[in-house]
């Protein structure tokens, strides 16, 4: 069971498999061979993640800590957040959460305040800058509620985390929509990067 993994210098946490999305374009849905070792055969427990995570007896060595897997880390939004917590009794080391931005979906609560402190970077696949788009392109479990709940999330978390970042994918919009997205996110207060396909 993988739990963690390295990229460059940077720590990755692979908390779970679940997700609020199928986009058509996720590894998970085109090519689920590609990283075996990131489906796990159930989801870790907190004290599983935090032995994993104590194994690495440097962390601050790392650039970045990183919720990322074969799944959205917010489907298990408080014990990722505990996981921050521990972190940040140890190491200064900046987290960071990719999401879909479903959270507050997925609790049905308002959850970016309760980022503030422990998270120092959201990045949010925005993906789409209008709902059908999101809806033909991410498929979610959520329906037409999720794009204004994930935009919802994007706009408060704003206030409670230092640095959040919109993304959106080369190649599967037109790059007129990638403007719009910009847009968007230059709106909201966040940055915003075009990542590629394979990432
Ligand atoms: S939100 Fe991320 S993990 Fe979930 S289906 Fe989309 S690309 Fe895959």
């Amino acid at each position: 069971m993988v739990i963690s993994y390295q990229i460059k210098n940077s720590l990755y946490i692979n908390m779970t498999n679940h997700c609020t999305n199928r986009c058509v374009f996720c590894v998970r849905e085109t090519a689920p061979e590609t990283y075996p070792n990131l489906w796990l055969e159930r989801d870790p427990t907190l004290p599983e993640i935090m032995a994993e995570l104590s194994s690495y007896n440097m962390l601050n060595r790392f650039d970045e800590i990183v919720f990322c897997g074969y799944g959205e880390p917010t489907c298990r939004l408080y014990d990722m957040l505990e996981v921050c917590r521990r972190l940040k009794e140890v190491t200064a080391t900046p987290i960071r959460v990719n999401t879909n931005g479903h959270a507050s979906l997925i609790l049905k609560e308002n959850t970016p305040p309760l980022f503030k402190g422990l998270v120092d970077c959201v990045s949010i696949s925005l993906n789409a800058a209008d709902p059908e788009t999101y809806m033909r392109l991410c498929r979610p479990r959520f329906g037409e509620d999720a794009y204004t709940g994930m935009l919802k999330f994007a706009r408060e978390v704003v206030y409670y985390v230092p640095k959040v970042i919109l993304t959106a994918i080369r190649g599967t919009v037109p790059d007129e929509d990638l403007e719009r997205c910009a847009e968007i996110a230059r709106e909201i207060g966040a940055g915003f990067r075009i990542r590629d396909l394979i990432e």
